[in-house]
């Protein structure tokens, strides 16, 4: 039998926490996972909900092979529920937050432990975290509630206080080329796959996303414009999100543009200080005199311009910034 459980690589030191806390029979309340997009918090969540309800526990962990954790694994089970922010929100919804509450107290299907897996905790606002905190408080003895969050300074004091944090960290490169050995679409030649893996930052699900939008092309393409004529540069950009209707995927591939941009800048820096040597993508702008004054600045601008990426900014225009924020 295969396993049916996607387990992510890594996040041993959680694994092994979790583990302890089923052996301990302290499995109730609600845990929150912080880290990285794409680093394996739900699928984590997931294998630990299976663990929770597995009919031959392996090591006190879910077996991914039973009838209980091939169901959880397959989104099947009437007792592991996920729920997540609608795409086209800003905020999570207060309707959905008394869905999952109206759900919450709800009689049970089957016996046994239910886990309620909810992504996008950090984009809770006042009131949807008002209509969640008392349940969240004082969940039912048979129900795990799970909040997944990227950002710990956007999840609200009032979830936070109520849950039990628990940080997954970034995965060391190789372990993310590791991951993706034998993925389609990464770059063959090994110095561009080196920088989309450092540029993942400790995520191969932001690996696969950098993959598949082609970032490393487009940013190749930049690069070559931006000195001479920022604005050409940018509209190199535009044409990378033109076409469909998909906004949040379009932000996400600039966020990704911008990541590679600042992670080139900061190498600049570095080697102008002696202190590195140059990487391959930084070899694009390897002998321009940039002051290390001018390097923060743009580093900033673009920080911000990517933090500006959240909310509903003009694409088209922040490509525009991202060019003029060039250090020139
Ligand atoms: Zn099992």
């Amino acid at each position: 039998m295969t396993d049916a459980l996607f387990r992510p690589k890594g996040h041993d030191q959680v694994r092994g926490w979790l583990k302890h806390v089923i052996a301990a029979g302290k499995a109730n309340g609600g845990y929150l996972f912080i880290g990285p997009d794409g680093i394996g918090k739900a699928a984590l969540a997931r294998e630990f909900a299976a663990a929770l309800r597995c009919e031959k526990p392996v090591g006190g962990w879910s077996c991914g092979v039973c009838n209980e954790c091939t169901r959880i694994a397959k989104d099947v089970h009437p007792s592991v529920r996920r729920f997540a922010k609608p795409e086209d929100k800003a905020a999570f919804p207060v309707e959905l937050v008394r869905e999952i509450v109206d759900e919450a107290s709800r009689k049970r299907l089957e016996p046994g432990m239910r886990t309620f897996i909810v992504a996008d905790a950090d984009r809770f606002n006042d009131s949807s975290a008002n209509a969640f905190l008392k349940t969240l408080e004082e969940p039912p003895g048979d129900l795990v509630f799970i909040l997944l969050a990227e950002n710990l300074a956007q999840v609200l004091p009032t979830i936070l206080s109520r849950c039990q944090s628990v940080r997954f960290a970034p995965l060391p490169d190789d372990l993310v080329a590791d991951v993706a050995r034998g993925w389609e679409g990464l770059p063959v030649n090994p110095d561009s796959r080196a920088v989309l893996v450092r540029a993942a930052q400790g995520s191969p699900g932001r690996l696969r996303r950098m993959a598949d939008a082609n970032v490393l092309d487009t940013v190749r393409e930049f690069l070559k414009f931006v000195r001479d004529d920022p604005f050409h540069a940018s509209e190199t950009l535009v044409g990378s999100v033109q076409g469909g209707d998909d906004n949040e995927a379009k932000r996400a591939m600039l966020r990704e543009a911008i990541a590679l941009l600042s992670a080139a800048l900061r190498d600049r820096m570095l080697s102008s200080m002696g202190c590195a040597d140059l990487k391959p993508l930084t070899r694009a702008i390897e002998g321009e005199p940039y002051s290390t004054d001018k390097l923060v600045a743009s580093l900033t601008r673009l920080d911000d311009l990517r933090s500006s990426l959240d909310g509903n900014v003009n694409l088209k225009l922040c490509c525009d910034a991202i060019a003029l924020a060039w250090p020139g």
